[in-house]
C-alpha cells in the first residue's frame, strides 16, 4: 500500500544509497507541486463557492498555476534527470502567482505571505544561491514596486515585510549551509563504514563475507547467461617459515604485496579477496578452464618475480593456485571453494609454487 503511493506520487524511480538528499529534493518537489496545485485549486473553488472572492484576471492566473503545477509533476515523475528545469520553471511561475495576488488581491493585507513561504522552499529545491537571489529579488522587486500598488502598504508596514524577509533568507542561507555539509559528512563516513565492512584491513581486498557475496551473485548471473566461471585458491608456500624467518611485520608485508600483484593482475569484472590468513580467492566470471589456467599460471610467476624486501633482505614468496571451473551441474560458491582448496592441496603435494586443476592432469 505504501509503496503503491510512492509508485502513484513519484513514478518507478531508483537512488542510490549514497544520493540520499538528491532523493529528497526529488520527492520534495513532486509533493510540493502537487500540495501547490491543490491549494489554488481550493482556492478557486473557494472563489467559485462565494468564500474567497478572487478578481477574474487573479483567477485566470491562478488557473493557469494549478495547470502548470499539476503538469510539471507528471513531467516529473519517474524522470528525477528533469529535476533542475521542472524546479526552475516551478520557482518562476510562483513568482508570478504572488504577484498576481500582490496586484489584483490589494484589499487583502496578507498577500505578501506567499513571498515568505516561497523562500524555505527555494533554499531547499534550489540551493543557497538560488535562495539568495530570490531572496534579493524579492526584497528589491517589493521596496521598488510598493508605491505603484493600487494598495501600496504603509512605510512601517513595507520595512516590516522587508525585514523580515531578509532575517527569514539568512536564517535558510545557514541552515542550508549546515544541513547540506552534515549531510555530505554523513555520506562521506557511510561509505567509509561500508568499505571497512567489506575490506580487509591489512591488504584492502575483499573480506571473506563480501568477496562470497559478490561471487554468489556472478554464480547467478553466469547460470542465466549459461557461462563458464573459474575460481583460483592460492595460498602461499611455506608462509609460516616467513613469519619466523623475517618476523610478522615482514609477513604483513608479503602478504600486502601479493594482494597488489592479484589485484593488478585480473579483470576489472573479476573478483579478488583475502578469505584466509595467506589464503586468497580469485572468481574468474565467463572463463573456462583453458583461461583459467593462463592467469594462474601467469599469477604464479608474478608472486615468484615479486621478491618483496624485508630491510636490505628480499624475501623469496611462492604460492600454490588450484583451479575448479563449473561445469554443468548446478554448483554453488561453497562447491566449487571446495573443488579449488581440493587442486590447491595436490599441488602442495606435488612440490608447491605450482598449478593444479580440479580433476585434470596439469599443465594439459
Ligand atoms: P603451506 O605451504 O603448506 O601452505 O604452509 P604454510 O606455512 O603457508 O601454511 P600454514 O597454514 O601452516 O601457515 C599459515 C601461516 O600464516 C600461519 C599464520 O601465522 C600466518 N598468518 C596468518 N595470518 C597472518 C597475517 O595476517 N600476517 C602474518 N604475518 N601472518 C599471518
Ligand atoms: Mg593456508
Ligand atoms: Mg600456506
Amino acid at each position: 500500500m505504501v509503496l503503491s503511493l510512492q509508485k502513484i506520487l513519484f513514478g518507478p524511480v531508483h537512488f542510490p544509497d549514497n544520493d540520499e538528499y538528491r532523493a529528497f529534493q526529488f520527492r520534495f518537489l513532486c509533493i510540493v507541486l502537487i500540495a501547490g496545485g491543490l491549494v489554488t485549486l481550493l482556492l478557486l473553488g473557494g472563489s467559485v463557492g462565494g468564500v474567497n472572492p478572487i478578481s477574474r484576471q487573479h483567477s485566470v492566473s491562478m488557473t493557469a498555476f494549478t495547470t502548470v503545477s499539476f503538469g510539471l509533476w507528471l513531467v516529473l515523475r519517474g524522470q528525477p534527470q528533469r529535476f533542475y528545469p521542472v524546479a526552475w520553471t516551478y520557482e518562476l511561475i510562483c513568482l508570478a502567482e504572488y504577484i498576481s495576488a500582490l496586484i489584483f488581491v490589494s484589499e487583502d493585507e496578507m498577500r505578501v505571505i506567499w513571498f515568505f513561504t516561497n523562500i524555505p522552499g527555494v533554499y531547499i529545491l534550489l540551493g543557497q544561491r538560488a535562495g539568495m537571489v530570490i531572496t534579493a529579488l524579492t526584497v528589491t522587486g517589493l521596496a521598488l514596486a510598493n508605491r505603484h500598488f493600487p494598495r501600496p502598504y504603509s512605510v512601517n508596514g513595507l520595512a516590516t515585510v522587508l525585514s523580515a524577509l531578509v532575517y527569514l533568507g539568512a536564517f535558510f542561507h545557514v541552515y542550508g549551509a549546515r544541513s547540506v555539509s552534515y549531510f555530505v559528512r554523513m555520506r562521506e563516513s557511510n561509505q567509509r563504514l561500508r568499505h571497512i565492512a567489506s575490506h580487509d584491513a591489512l591488504t584492502d581486498l575483499l573480506n571473506a563475507g563480501a568477496y562470497y557475496a559478490s561471487c554468489d551473485q556472478m554464480i547467478h548471473l553466469a547460470a542465466r547467461q549459461g557461462k563458464p566461471y573459474s575460481v583460483l585458491f592460492v595460498d602461499l608456500d611455506h608462509f609460516k617459515k616467513i613469519n619466523d624467518t623475517y618476523g610478522h611485520e615482514a609477513g604483513d608485508t608479503v602478504l600486502r604485496s601479493v594482494a597488489s600483484v592479484l589485484a593488478a593482475s585480473v579483470r576489472q569484472s573479476d573478483a579478488v579477496g583475502r578469505i584466509g590468513g595467506e589464503e586468497f580467492s580469485v572468481f574468474l566470471p565467463d572463463t573456462d578452464r583453458h583461461g583459467a589456467f593462463r592467469l594462474a599460471e601467469q599469477l604464479r610467476q608474478n608472486i615468484e618475480q615479486l621478491r618483496p624486501k624485508s630491510g636490505e633482505i628480499f624475501i623469496p614468496v611462492t604460492a600454490s593456485i588450484g583451479i575448479a571451473t563449473s561445469d554443468h551441474s548446478d554448483m554453488s560458491m561453497a562447491v566449487i571453494q571446495r573443488k579449488a582448496d581440493q587442486a590447491m592441496y595436490v599441488a602442495k603435494q606435488q612440490g608447491r609454487n605450482r598449478v593444479s586443476l580440479f580433476d585434470q592432469p596439469a599443465p594439459f
